[in-house]
């Protein structure tokens, strides 16, 4: 039986502003997504008529995984059927290469590979744009698993405009031991900023300018954040994981998203190497992993 196989990747950002909380509780955001070279992939293959939906998932972390219509993998098949008005029969396997709760969007490239990997198995041909607006009904950061490359998001994340980079960059990342939710991270970000004006979040052009420079150096200087201060508050080892980046000559170490996932610039690939086994023999994170970026979004392979 032929298999429909998408991969997509995780996501870095490498801005991070985040607004006054709102009325509805969420925050206007201006980030800058960057995909990297971490990648989960979504198997869909054909079940019976009428069996419905049903999901497994391989990797280190499946047990963190759920299996049923919460998955965003699932609710993505759902609705790319909803949409095309087909029966939502399939099965879907995820082999999870990115952390699960680890601030680098696992759950939102496995909805965005599960469209990709749909759309193929049940010949659909739906037009970019309405997987676009699909994904955006699906989560903030599931348009980005679509697109890649290195994109600035506006309003909850979801509005993208593409940034073109002048190279390749190299990371390293150390993957914690358990991981932060989300929404807990962005309370904990509240609850330090309560009483203190927040600013409209705004681009960064220094960063803007690095990027277009190709100078890793540069962007190094102006990765920022908000998240961060909240990330290392609820999970204070987070702390002496970002000093291993002074210590080993990382060009910058910040927290990934809402973590606790932490990102290491390097130089190049040599020295993300050189990184990697120096983070690895430190013995603080559950793994560390190499990967360029940026790279394309969801994909069949
Ligand atoms: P983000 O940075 O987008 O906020 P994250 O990378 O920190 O997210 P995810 O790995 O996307 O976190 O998972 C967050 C939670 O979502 C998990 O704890 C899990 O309960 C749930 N979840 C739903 N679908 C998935 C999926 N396909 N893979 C992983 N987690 C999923």
């Amino acid at each position: 039986m032929r298999q429909h196989i998408a991969r997509a990747p995780a996501k870095v950002n490498l801005q991070l502003s985040v607004g006054p909380l709102q009325d509805d509780g969420y925050h206007d955001l201006v980030t800058v997504f960057h995909a990297v070279g971490l990648f989960d992939d979504v198997h869909a293959t054909a079940a019976e008529p009428g069996a419905g939906i049903s999901l497994s998932v391989t990797g280190v972390q499946r047990d963190l995984v759920p299996l049923d219509s919460t998955n965003l993998a699932w609710r993505a098949a759902q609705a790319l059927a909803n949409h095309a008005g087909v029966d939502p029969d399939v099965h879907l396997r995820i082999t999870k290469g990115i952390p699960v709760a680890g601030g680098m969007a696992g759950g939102s490239a496995d909805a965005a590979a599960a469209l990709v990997a749909c759309d193929s198995l049940w010949g659909l041909r739906t037009p970019r744009a309405e997987l676009m607006e699909i994904a955006a009904t699906l989560g903030s950061d599931v348009p980005f698993g679509l697109h890649g490359g290195t994109a600035i998001g506006t309003g909850r994340g979801e509005i993208l405009t593409p940034v073109l980079t002048r190279s390749s960059f190299w990371w390293v990342f150390a993957l914690a031991e358990g991981g932060l939710s989300t929404p807990a991270v962005y309370a904990e970000c509240d609850r330090l900023r309560a009483g203190s004006a927040v600013a409209a979040p705004m681009l960064s052009g220094p960063l803007m300018s690095a990027l277009r420079s190709g100078d890793a150096s540069e962007v190094a200087k102006n990765l920022s954040n908000d998240l961060e201060r909240a990330a290392v508050s609820l999970r204070p080892s987070l702390s002496r994981v970002l000093g291993l980046g002074e210590e080993y000559a990382a060009l910058r170490a910040i927290v990934s998203g809402s973590g606790p996932t932490c990102a290491f610039l390097a130089r190049d690939g040599e020295h993300a190497l050189d990184l990697s086994v120096a983070l690895s023999s430190a013995g603080l994170c559950r793994t560390v992993v190499r990967a360029s970026a940026p790279v394309p979004g969801a994909a069949l392979v």
